[in-house]
């Protein structure tokens, strides 16, 4: 009994035990769960600060996308509108000038930059030439259509067409792009291809007249066209070709120099050299740009034709006036000039009053002839130049030094000047006016006066065919 006493008591005691370190266990669990629900809590506050946080920071990074999206579109505009060092280069400057510039001027220079001529050839061309100039522009556009390249512009058209007397086409396109784009080697030939197997597209060319050119040199010999681009850093064939003004036939046999016309590709080289003077034989000579001047018909002589439009029946000598070709003049002495009648000069004399007249006309129709540069982008090369005084006027007699009585001996000379055939005819004498002949006896002028009159007077542009010689030119000057 005492057994089953101890052993419940033992029993007892075990189970108080357990009991004890079962709340014990118990109480350090529940302590553990409130940390762990403490904990759990505290991240759940957490978390929700972080959700707030998040969803501030999404807006934030909303907003900053938005922004990086404007910035994006900016800068490809920029991207898009920016150009190389090279390209801003090659953009013409901006106009500063033109303000003062004839309109008629600038407009002409607009239509010349739309405009690329077409040479037609062969009977094929003759065809195309005899269609409408509808169906021409119609042809010319469907040509265009089929072209494909990258830098094509986006419209390219023909607008307009003329058919020249040279059997030749001149077609305005669009805009100046479109014509830009044509002109390039490569599109020139796809185009030509196309439009007409017997077609070419003509560069356009810029005449100099080059004054004191030795006859020596060989105007048609390519090496010495070249050794005249190297002296003048001119770019290789950039010189079309060059010829003589007055047919060699005609040169005075004593005559050294005389005027030559060069054609260039280039309208800032031919500019350039106006501007700079060019280098000719290792002489510097000064260019001018060729004037458009009234035409004279080769057949009759008279002016504003050609001879392909010519009503005369027959051919008219332009030295005598008679009725035969000029070449087959034999009168020799005789001159006679057909459109004022007078017999002081031939009908090709640039001193010829009805010449002058046309000249004046001429101008008027042409204000770019009062322009000594072609005109171009370029600033300094719209500037225009007053009409030239004539002598007789830039020396008026009533400034004649001369007025007060005067020493026998000078009035003497100035009677023999007077009476010298190189004064002007037909004019009162300007005591001013004293013409430096080179007949023997007369010595040569100073040399300051052939510089003065090489720069100043234009006169001297007697590049005529005239066999008359020029009173005031030295020898060996024209
Ligand atoms: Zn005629
Ligand atoms: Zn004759
Ligand atoms: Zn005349």
């Amino acid at each position: 009994m005492v057994k089953v006493c101890e052993i419940h008591e033992a029993i007892k005691a075990d189970i108080v035990h357990m009991h004890n370190s079962l709340c014990n266990h118990l109480n350090a669990h529940t302590k553990q769960v409130e940390d762990v629900l403490n904990t759990t809590s505290a991240i759940l506050t957490g978390n929700d600060k972080l959700k707030e946080a998040t969803e501030s920071a999404n807006t934030g990074i909303k907003e900053i996308i938005s922004k990086v999206s404007k910035v994006t579109a900016t800068t490809d505009k920029i991207v898009l509108e920016m150009k190389t060092y090279h390209n801003a280069l090659l953009i013409k400057p901006a106009q500063t000038n033109k303000m003062g510039v004839d309109p008629k001027i600038l407009s002409d220079m607009e239509c010349k930059a739309k405009q690329i001529l077409v040479d037609m050839h062969s009977s094929d061309g003759d065809t195309l030439l005899n269609k409408s100039l509808t169906k021409i522009i119609d042809k010319a556009n469907k040509a265009l259509t089929l072209i494909e390249d990258s830098t094509k512009p986006t419209e390219v058209k023909v607008v307009a067409a003329l058919k020249t007397r040279s059997k030749a086409l001149l077609l305005t396109l669009n805009s100046r792009n479109a014509a830009d784009w044509i002109r390039e080697m490569d599109i020139k030939m796809k185009f030509t291809d196309t439009f007409s197997k017997s077609s070419h597209v003509r560069q356009r060319t810029y005449n100099l007249i080059l004054p004191g050119i030795p006859i020596t040199f060989n105007l048609d010999n390519a090496v010495h066209l070249q050794e005249v681009e190297e002296a003048n850093g001119l770019r290789v064939n950039m010189i079309f070709k060059a010829r003589w003004i007055k047919p060699i036939g005609r040169r005075r046999p004593d005559r050294t120099h005389t005027y030559a016309i060069l054609t260039l590709f280039s309208v800032d080289a031919t500019n350039g050299l106006i501007r700079d003077r060019i280098v000719i034989c290792g002489a510097k000579v000064r260019p001018k740009k060729q004037k458009q001047e009234p035409m004279q018909c080769m057949r009759c002589r008279h002016w504003g034709h050609l001879v392909a439009d010519c009503k005369s029946d027959s051919d008219v000598c332009g030295r005598c006036g008679d009725n035969h070709r000029t070449n087959s003049c034999m009168n020799k002495d005789k001159l006679c000039c057909v459109n004022c009648k007078d017999s002081s000069h031939p009908s090709w004399s640039r001193e010829c009053p009805e010449f002058n007249r046309r000249c004046l006309l001429s101008d008027e129709r042409n204000p770019e002839n009062t322009m000594p540069f072609y005109p171009t982008e370029h600033d300094w090369t719209l500037v225009t130049r007053p009409a030239k005084i004539p002598l007789g006027e830039r020396f008026p007699k009533r400034f004649v030094v001369s007025e007060a009585p005067r020493p026998e001996r000078r009035q003497h000379e100035a009677t023999r000047h007077a009476s010298h055939k190189g004064a002007p005819k037909g004019k009162q004498m300007n005591l001013n006016f004293t013409p430096l002949g080179h007949q023997k006896g007369e010595g040569n002028p100073p040399v300051g006066s052939i510089l003065w009159m090489a720069e100043c007077d234009n006169s001297m542009l007697d590049y005529d065919n005239t066999d008359e010689s020029n009173p005031l030119a030295p020898p060996g000057w024209m």
